[in-house]
């Protein structure tokens, strides 16, 4: 007889915790999950039957490559690259690449099991997956960076492909990054295979509005949570953490939405600029001179003042946007956000606010939003990039910002009407989950024991 699903997902959560040791954030992900998934495993015995949650915790495949690539004065380095193919229920492997010192086997799993959910929320037929390597970007030319790609998609090329499997962009992995990977899998392949990998250049196959849509899509998610609360953007100061892509286009469509980002920050330090970010000196000294946050101190005059090692979370705000990298919020920075009255969080980055924050911030009535919900625009345009590609159609700006709004809008009712269905009002964390659990877990069932 089979035990309870608390009982089951509590002994599943031991047994993968031994089947994959030394991999912490691939266990804190995969608990994340598991820990919502007992109301829906009592109403659905079929799942248990079939052990899809046993299944799912599995990828499909992992792939672990040598890059060796030579420096500009000749010297040879060996990085490592990966591929984790992580489950292909609802169509083609989609998820990012990230390049940083930080990533090995564990970090790209995590990432990977939370693109299952993330994608299957988006609804647009998407499987998960994410690689990339720990290669570090910093400092290195764009010959080396070059090179670096070139000898990465001369092993990934015989993994990937338009309809098996859709790299894009993580951390360290931009347009310049996608446009020499793409450029190396057409000289391997002598195909132009477009959608082989999205985040491209818009002249050549890319997508109006995918470098926004992260950034963008998550601070349409808060609007979304807001608006429950009959409150809107207009007024509201927000802390925002990072200065990628994610933070940048954050911050932009804060700034066109009335409301007054205050801060943005890189692994050094922070700023916090009491008149809002100037958006147009951040990006010169983020995307031109590929820079750090402390110059914009220097250059921004009076209102603007740089503080080394701090965290922006100390700095007093309605809503507060992570989105610079895994459990950069923790339970101390929540009681902090808390303190000072924050009303709403989304996640733009993966994972990162730690399980002991999350649950600090829900338990004091804090709106949050789950980055499988919240920063799945990225992940959604990049599946809109491959349906122009397959169709050999160019969107304008202004038809993918429509969509990218409505297929927001989408996620977030439907993580709050699963919430509500299975008891738990509010409870983003477990609408999402339970919501992109749902949608894997039926075609999984659908397809038989694969
Ligand atoms: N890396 C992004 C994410 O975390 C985007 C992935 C994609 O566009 O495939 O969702």
């Amino acid at each position: 007889a089979l035990s309870s699903p608390k009982d089951r997902l509590a002994s599943l959560r031991a047994e993968l915790e031994e089947r994959n040791p030394a991999q912490p954030e691939f266990h804190q992900a995969a608990r994340e999950v598991l820990d919502t998934l007992a109301p829906v495993l009592a109403a659905r015995p079929e799942y248990a039957q079939a052990r899809i949650v046993e299944r799912l915790v599995e990828p499909e495949r992992q792939i672990i490559f040598r890059v060796p690539w030579q420096d500009d004065r000749g010297a040879v380095h060996i990085n490592r690259g990966f591929r984790v193919e992580f489950n292909s229920a609802l169509g083609p492997y989609k998820g990012g690449l990230r390049f940083h010192r930080s990533v090995n086997l564990g970090v790209v799993k995590f990432l990977g099991f939370e693109q299952v959910f993330k994608n299957a929320l988006t609804g647009l037929g998407i499987g998960g997956g994410k690689g990339g390597s720990d290669f570090d970007p910093h400092g290195r030319s764009d010959a080396e960076v070059m090179r670096f790609c070139q000898s990465f998609m001369t092993e990934l090329h015989r993994h990937i492909g338009e309809q098996t499997d859709v790299p894009a962009g993580d951390i360290g992995v931009g347009t310049r990054e996608i446009g020499y990977l793409f450029g190396q899998y057409r000289r391997i392949t002598n195909r132009w295979e477009a959608g082989v990998l999205t985040g491209k250049g818009q002249g050549w196959g890319g997508s109006a509005v995918r470098t926004e849509a992260t950034g963008y899509g998550s601070v349409l998610f808060a609007a979304e949570m807001l608006s429950l609360r009959g409150e809107d953007l207009e007024g509201q100061a927000a802390v925002v953490s990072g200065s990628g892509n994610v933070a940048v286009h954050t911050i932009e469509k804060l700034l066109r939405s009335g409301a007054h980002p205050l801060t943005c920050s890189d692994s050094a330090g922070y700023v916090v600029d009491e008149k809002g970010i100037d958006l147009e000196l951040l990006r010169q000294i983020k995307e031109v001179e590929r820079g750090r946050v402390s110059e914009y101190a220097e250059r921004r005059g009076a209102s603007a003042r740089y503080v080394p090692g701090g965290r922006v979370w100390d700095v007093p705000a309605d809503l507060a946007f992570p989105s610079a990298t895994q459990n950069e919020l923790t339970e101390q920075d929540a009681v902090t956000l808390v303190r000072n009255g924050v009303k709403a969080v989304a996640e733009g980055a993966n994972m990162p606010t730690t399980p002991e924050a999350v649950h600090l911030l829900q338990e004091a009535g804090v709106a949050f939003g789950p980055g499988k919900a919240a920063n799945a625009g990225g992940v959604a345009v990049s599946a809109l990039e491959m349906r122009q590609n397959a169709a050999r159609e160019s969107w304008s700006a202004d038809r993918v910002e429509d969509e990218l709004a409505a297929i927001m809008r989408d996620i977030h009712r439907t993580c709050h009407e699963t919430a509500e269905r299975y008891g738990a009002p509010g409870d983003y964390v477990t609408g999402a989950n339970i919501a992109g659990f749902e949608r894997v877990a039926d075609a999984m069932l659908a397809q038989g024991l694969v």
